[in-house]
């Protein structure tokens, strides 16, 4: 299952490692792995890094286009076929509840 989508131009798949996998290599310790994981939105079974790049804008305070990585095609956030935005806002509130 892919969750980060792939590119509109090279097709290259966006999905990177699993998130839970990343802190259980560092931590050697599944709690504390879960926690990590948690604060981005993740859980032992779901949740990937992204391999897309966010681009930043200062005067907007927010992340407004991607890039490929691959390929270097930019979009903006809000495209009609961008379906990460949704997930964004869910990561965000769960921070912001934390
Ligand atoms: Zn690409």
């Amino acid at each position: 299952m892919n969750e980060h989508g792939y590119c509109s131009n090279c097709g290259m798949d966006f999905d990177g490692d699993m998130i839970f996998d990343t802190f259980m290599e560092k931590y050697q310790d599944e709690e504390r792995a879960l926690e990590s994981a948690s604060h981005f939105g993740a859980t032992k079974t779901s949740g990937r890094w992204d391999k897309k790049i966010g681009i930043y804008d200062m005067e907007k305070d927010m992340t407004t286009h991607y890039t490929c990585p691959e390929c270097n095609h930019e979009w903006g956030r809000w495209g009609s076929r961008d379906v990460d935005n949704s997930v964004f806002f869910k990561v965000k509130t769960k921070d912001d509840n934390l």
